[in-house]
């Protein structure tokens, strides 16, 4: 890996991390028409490129060496842009080595499960990707903002308010600490769009027969909703960036900028995994010799 490739990378995502502790302001510290600087037709193809081609050779790497797994938590509101995300960042890795879990509303063998339950077991094996197309992440931002939500889990009786959410913080933290230190890597990423440019999306999505299907009412329901979200996304942030799992809040308005920052962000945490081809010891290599005599007789 050339240096200066290594530092861009670096240098591209350091300001969109979260740090432990820090206190998270949406709208005042995180500008989703933030481009970095960057031009789409000079810069914005040649870089999305490279980063594919990037994680294609760590992944490759990744499931030969089969010790270690990443976990990819993809966050963010409608329409701003995690399918196509998930589609152009992951175009040039091996299907075999990827898995994308969306999770929906929770069915009822789900709710009756603890809250980790139906996510815990999606989770990555060594080897593999996953990804995370919503995640646990909304058992503290769509509960949160429809806290009657709860009453579906079956809750036992304790109090609700604050200090529900910073039990469940603690939980996801413990959890993710727990999953890092056993080889796992988890690499969070909230996809931060505007009202505004939600609000074009939506639009589009009615006027272009091709988007109809994307449509649902329920999206417009959930904008009304827009500063409790944007309040619990920032609570959530601010509690759950941590160092062995941090979060990157991905100005999502120019789809192809947050596509670049999405491929940066797995490409860096890839790297620093360093996933290498197993070598063989001096009897497997003395095997396989013996394998290619055999064969070379015919
Ligand atoms: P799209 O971009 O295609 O709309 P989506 O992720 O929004 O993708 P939908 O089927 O539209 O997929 O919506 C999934 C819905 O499930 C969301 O409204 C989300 O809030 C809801 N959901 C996800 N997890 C939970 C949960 N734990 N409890 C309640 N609702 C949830
Ligand atoms: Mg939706």
């Amino acid at each position: 890996m050339a240096e200066p490739q290594l530092d861009r990378i670096a240098e591209l995502i350091a300001p969109l991390r979260i740090e432990p502790g820090e206190r998270v302001r949406l709208r005042r510290d995180h500008d989703p028409g933030y481009t970095a600087g960057l031009d789409r037709h000079r810069d914005g193809e040649d870089l999305l490129q490279r980063g594919v081609a990037l994680l294609a050779d760590h992944q490759a790497r990744l499931a030969a060496e089969s010790t270690r797994g990443v976990l990819v938590v993809l966050q963010a509101l409608d329409a701003a842009g995690k399918d196509g995300t998930i589609r152009h960042v992951m175009s040039g890795v091996n299907p075999q080595g990827v898995r994308v879990h969306s999770f929906k509303v929770p069915s009822a063998e789900e709710r009756a499960h603890d809250f980790l339950w139906r996510y815990s077991g999606r989770l990555p094996a060594r080897g593999e990707i996953a990804i995370f197309n919503r995640s646990h992440y909304e058992e503290v931002l769509v509960v949160r903002v429809h806290p009657e939500l709860l009453d579906q889990e079956h809750q036992p009786p304790a109090p609700r308010g604050k200090e529900l959410w910073q039990r469940r913080f603690r939980a996801i933290n413990e959890w993710e600490r727990q999953l890092t230190e056993d080889g796992f890597h988890i690499v969070k990423l909230f996809l931060n769009v505007s009202k505004d440019e939600q609000r074009k999306r939506l639009l589009a999505r009615i006027d272009e027969p091709a988007k109809n299907w994307k449509f649902s009412a329920s999206d417009l329901a959930e904008r009304k909703h827009w500063a409790d979200y944007q309040r619990a996304y920032a609570d959530m942030l601010a509690h759950t960036s941590t160092k062995h799992a941090p979060w990157y809040v991905i100005p999502a308005d120019h789809k192809w900028f947050a596509r670049i920052a999405a491929a940066a962000v797995i490409a860096d945490t890839l790297i620093g995994i360093d996933p290498q081809y197993p070598t063989l010891d001096r009897k497997g290599r003395r095997e396989l010799r013996q394998f290619r005599g055999a064969l070379e007789k015919g």
